[in-house]
């Protein structure tokens, strides 16, 4: 079966490709591009979930509503700043995808908050919208603290401040996001948890 993913980013098609493909066989994840669409998705929502409805009833409408999408929103939520930067992550600093800047104002905005308050989740949320008007949403999280110093070369955005807090003796301890393999991340992060939870999710709704 066809789904849109409502991304134009090979990596994240590729990965879910992968994940669904285990439970779902016969499965084929198109992009925007695949389906014609050009422009970009204003994402004006206030929570995770209304970003990844928005993204995804795009997608569908784009299609004429001909196949199943798919859309995923991300951030980091900072339980001291009320839940910032939010859904607004990737410009929490101004320029959208600013990494460098978007931490160095991350840990300004910590600088007088002692260890024990700088708890933080990721968190990532899937919408997945159907022709006949049904709608799924999935959530996956990843508890950690916030650093006060960078730890770690790998990743991206605001992997090497997170230190992981790990939920059994079996996972990553003492790392950053930044300081595991893509492998080790994916069992453990927000987006690998939420794609397993639509993966299960689909096989019961498709
Ligand atoms: P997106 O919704 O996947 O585009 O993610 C939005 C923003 O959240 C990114 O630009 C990053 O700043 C942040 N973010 C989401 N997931 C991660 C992660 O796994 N590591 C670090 N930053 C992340």
């Amino acid at each position: 079966m066809d789904m849109i993913l409502a991304s134009r980013n090979q990596k994240k098609i590729k990965e879910l490709n992968a994940i669904l493909s285990a439970s779902i066989p016969d499965i084929r994840i198109l992009s925007l591009d695949d389906i014609g669409f050009e422009g970009d998705i204003e994402e004006d929502g206030t929570t995770f979930e209304e970003n990844a409805l928005i993204k995804a009833r795009t997608a569908m409408a784009a299609a004429n509503h001909r196949y199943p999408a798919v859309a995923d929103d991300s951030g980091l939520s900072v339980d001291v700043l009320d839940g910032a930067p939010g859904v607004y992550s990737a410009r929490y600093a101004g320029g959208h995808g600013d990494d460098e800047a978007n931490n160095r104002l991350l840990l300004k905005n910590l600088e007088h908050t002692p260890d024990e308050a700088r708890t933080a989740q990721f968190v990532s949320v899937i919408a997945c919208v159907f022709p006949d008007g049904r709608e799924l949403l999935v959530r996956g999280e990843a508890k950690g603290v916030i650093l006060r110093d960078y730890r770690g070369e790998g990743g991206f955005g605001y992997d090497p401040l997170f230190l992981y807090v790990p939920e059994s003796e079996n996972e990553p301890q003492n790392k950053t996001f930044s300081e595991m393999t893509a492998e080790e991340k994916n069992i453990i992060s927000h987006r690998g948890r939420a794609i397993r939870k639509l993966a299960a999710e689909l096989k019961n709704q498709i």
